[in-house]
């Protein structure tokens, strides 16, 4: 008998009719002989509509409150599907993060997981009931819900599946599994059958939207095998685990792309020590997060820097570096939302040789300008223009050959 934590996304769980196909499946495993834990997100929408009543309020509500609000999606939700699994015979109980407890650090909105109390899930399994556990949301040490960041319901299914040394971790959602490319950009993109953890944390960080980043790092540290799949069909998932020797068998296998990016420049800055570090200190204390960073070779003493930070920070970076401009003596600020970043993953990297020049030749044939490079031993961004973002990602599948049985 296996013991089985599956995730529902807010689409699966969106109507009651949806929550009826939930519990069909839920009830389908359940009589194969499995023990089953169900994870579920709030009903699709929900969680914008509680946001959006509190900034009706004001612009930045309370935080503590805020947390208290959204996590209320997720109650609602497994009430429900335990009332329709219970409507069909089944035993079934469900638990709010605290009720566990679930518990986390006390940075609302953001709250990161620190233990999960397993014993009440156990006793309830050893009893033959279906758990059923809210997603997205946990308990701080002073007895306040948390609940941890957008699209937080998958890090939750995986601290259960952790906590339970779960067999598996079934993450549900709208789509069939992750693809070489978003297929809306692609169509020719295929599924992926089988990616390592770190394809996926790189792939989930550079703009795939399939997996919560900090979900695939828990599984990662906490070797959890899961399976990415879809609620509406029975199709084969993508399985997320360790890496395997045929994982590197071709160089690339994703491309991905973010347009949720901008970038700033300074020009004409004093190329003195401790430019950078004045500048880059002072927007970490803002908690702005830099990606990509770039300086120029000095002329004349002086030189240029750019970097890249999330589109949502980009008033605040503007206005960390309007502070700092003096004191560092620049010439020239400028901020720019016209970019992205297109990015290539693969382990096969780290044994095939001229991937980059690949990438940057076929960008060139398309005339579309590299602004900014960055690596790491399994990927290659470069920011360009936004305009191109989608003719980069259709030129990258194609020569990489992604469309191509792995
Ligand atoms: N309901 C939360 C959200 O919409 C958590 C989740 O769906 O995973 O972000
Ligand atoms: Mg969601």
């Amino acid at each position: 008998m296996a013991v089985i934590v599956q995730k529902y996304g807010g689409t699966s769980v969106g109507a009651l009719d949806r929550i009826a196909n939930v519990a069909r499946r839920v009830s389908a495993r359940k009589d194969q002989g499995n023990d089953l834990v169900v994870v579920v997100s709030a009903m699709a929408g929900e969680t914008d509509r509680l946001i959006n009543l509190a900034k009706e309020i004001t612009p930045i509500p309370n935080e503590r409150e805020m947390d208290m609000l959204v996590s209320t999606g997720e109650q609602v939700s497994i009430a429900l599907l335990a009332i329709t699994l219970e409507s069909m015979g089944y035993k079934a109980k469900s638990y709010c993060g605290w009720q566990l407890p679930l518990t986390t650090d006390s940075a609302f909105g953001a709250a990161r997981v620190t233990n999960i109390a397993t014993d009440k899930i156990s006793e309830d399994l050893a009893n033959g009931v279906i758990v059923i556990i809210a997603g997205f949301q946990g308990v701080d040490e002073n007895g306040s819900i948390t609940t941890l960041g957008r699209g937080g319901s998958d890090t939750s299914a995986v601290a259960v599946a952790a906590g339970l040394k779960a067999d598996l971790c079934e993450i549900y959602t709208d789509v069939d599994g992750v693809y070489t490319t978003d297929p809306n950009i692609v169509p020719e993109a295929k599924k992926i059958p089988s990616i390592a953890y770190e394809e996926m944390l790189e792939m989930a960080s550079l703009g795939a939207k399939v997996l919560y980043i900090r979900a695939v790092e828990f599984a990662m540290r906490h070797k959890v095998p899961l399976i990415v799949r879809s609620s509406f069909n029975d199709n084969e998932g993508t399985l997320v685990t360790e890496e395997s020797s045929d994982m590197e068998n071709k160089s690339v296998r994703a491309v991905t792309c973010s347009t949720k990016e901008a970038k700033i420049t300074f020009s004409g800055i004093p190329d003195v020590p401790g430019t950078a570090s004045q500048l880059f200190g002072a927007l970490a204390e803002a908690n702005v997060i830099v990606d990509v960073i770039i300086q120029n070779s000095s002329e004349e003493g002086k030189t240029d820097i750019s970097f890249t930070l999330p589109l949502a920070d980009l008033d605040k970076g503007l206005e960390v570096c309007r502070g700092v401009r003096e004191i560092l003596g620049a010439e020239k600020l400028a901020g720019s939302k016209d970019v992205a970043k297109v990015s290539i993953i693969g382990l096969g990297m780290r044994s095939h040789s001229g991937v980059a020049s690949r990438m940057f030749a076929a960008l060139a044939r398309e005339g579309i300008n590299i602004e900014m490079i960055s690596t790491s031993e399994i990927k290659i961004s470069c920011v360009i223009q936004k305009k191109y973002a989608e003719l980069a990602v259709r030129v990258l599948h194609d020569v990489f050959e992604l469309e191509k049985p792995l």
